[in-house]
Order: C-alpha cells, then sequence, then structure tokens
C-alpha cells in the first residue's frame, strides 16, 4: 500500500509507503523551508 505524493509548488513527487506525511515534511522543509499544518494526522 504506497501513496504518491505530490507537491504543487515544484512538482516534487515521490512514493511513500511509510508515514507519507513525513515525506512531505521533510521536502516542504528542506525545499521550500516551509512548515506543515500541525493539524495533519500523525501516526505515533
Ligand atoms: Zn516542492
Amino acid at each position: 500500500m504506497q501513496r504518491q505524493l505530490t507537491c504543487d509548488t515544484c512538482g516534487w513527487s515521490r512514493k511513500a509507503q511509510f508515514l507519507p506525511w513525513l515525506k512531505a515534511e521533510e521536502h516542504l522543509a528542506q525545499e521550500h523551508q516551509a512548515t506543515v499544518d500541525p493539524s495533519a494526522p500523525a501516526a505515533d
């Protein structure tokens, strides 16, 4: 079960099997120096 992550800002995409929100957060932080909405679901 994989999720396809895409970034509308730069066109980045990636498949993530685990923690897709974390991958997206990493991308935003590294490429866009942005933070992610903390209300996003966070599986502990
Ligand atoms: Zn991006």
